[in-house]
């Protein structure tokens, strides 16, 4: 790989203007800060604007910390390809939500190690709905930019995955990282014209849904760095072959000491509809190899123990995996402050 360097160039415009744009909680904030301990007057705290959008914890020595992209959804059935209607309906109302609509997070995940600043999954962006595109608010939030991110791995190139790829002014939104996708993914989706007639869609969404990963990968494309699934792409950062819901796709296993971390991709999109319950999702292109993929996955993630960060779970999307019965159970992590 290209090493990334990590002098920092000059502030852009480009990331003058993201800061600008991203970093209202810190101007809250300021009025506070600028009170001399002479002249210091209570004042309730300012109001934040939103939920907190980024967690941090540690994997060993990696400082890892997920980053919302924020929400995408649609109606259950498509992330839920197999189930009876009725079924899925009764097993949505038993986990307190709406049956005709699914939220999934994008839940985004940056490592800090070896003096590198890695992202997992670049989210969304403006290319599934208007509630996504908030990693580079929730990057200011922790005090970074998007000129702060050395690499960016990508899992599978799914538009949900690839958005933030690119800058609204056609640039690339991550100016200095090294960007990593799956060899089979590119050449499928990138490169060729994919038949997306498998996509439980309607046909103006796949047509859609094509063009924007190959308009969010663009500004990247000149010097991408395929990977094969199962190659290490940093120290600490392991990619696994889980392909079957695209030709390509990949789960990552980051680990540091005796301490390590699984992040599933689009193994599974909603713990409540494709772990606790055994339906597959409808947008696996090979759906028995995405089957089989999810069982050797899932299987080890339990056999182990392991904590696990699904990219589309709820907020901030860790916990850990049981077998039961011939199937699975998700147990969501405790909030750590
Ligand atoms: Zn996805």
């Amino acid at each position: 790989m290209t090493r990334p360097t990590l002098t920092r160039p000059a502030l852009t415009r480009r990331t003058i203007m993201l800061s600008a744009a991203t970093g209202g909680t810190a101007l809250l904030f300021a009025p506070h800060l600028a009170r001399g301990a002479g002249g210091a007057v209570a004042q309730p705290a300012p109001r934040p604007q939103a939920n907190a959008g980024f967690y941090q914890f540690r994997i060993g020595e990696i400082r890892a910390t997920v980053l919302s992209d924020g929400v995408i959804g649609g109606p259950p059935r498509i992330y839920a390809g197999d189930a009876p209607e009725a079924e899925l309906r009764a097993a949505l109302r038993r986990a307190f939500l709406p049956t005709d609509h699914l939220t999934l997070n994008l839940n985004t995940l940056l490592l800090e190690t070896g003096g590198r600043r890695i992202l997992l999954e670049a989210g969304a962006g403006s290319t599934m709905g208007n509630d996504a595109g908030r990693v580079f608010a929730n990057l200011a939030a922790i005090g970074l930019t998007a000129n702060d991110i050395d690499v960016v791995v990508i899992s599978h190139t799914h538009p949900d995955h690839v958005g933030n790829l690119r800058a609204a002014d056609g640039g690339k939104a991550f100016p200095r990282a090294v960007v990593f996708a799956p060899a089979a993914d590119w050449d499928f989706f990138v490169r060729g014209d994919p038949d997306l007639s498998y996509m439980p869609v309607p046909e103006e969404f796949r047509r859609r849904f094509g063009a924007a990963i190959k308009r969010s990968v663009a500004p990247v494309a000149e010097a991408i760095e395929l990977y094969e699934p199962g190659t290490e792409i940093v120290p600490g950062l392991t990619t696994i072959a889980a392909s079957g819901h695209t030709p390509g796709m990949a789960a990552f296993l980051v680990h540091s000491g005796a301490e390590q971390l699984l992040l599933t991709a689009d193994l599974a999109y909603h713990p409540v509809v494709n772990i606790d319950r055994p339906w597959r999702p409808g947008p696996d292109r090979d759906k028995e190899a995405a089957l089989a993929a999810r069982r050797r996955i899932f299987d080890r993630a339990a056999a182990d123990e392991m904590l696990v960060l699904g990219f589309h779970y709820p907020f901030p999307g860790l916990g850990r995996m049981r077998t039961v019965d011939g199937g699975y159970a998700w147990v969501p992590a405790n909030w750590r402050f």
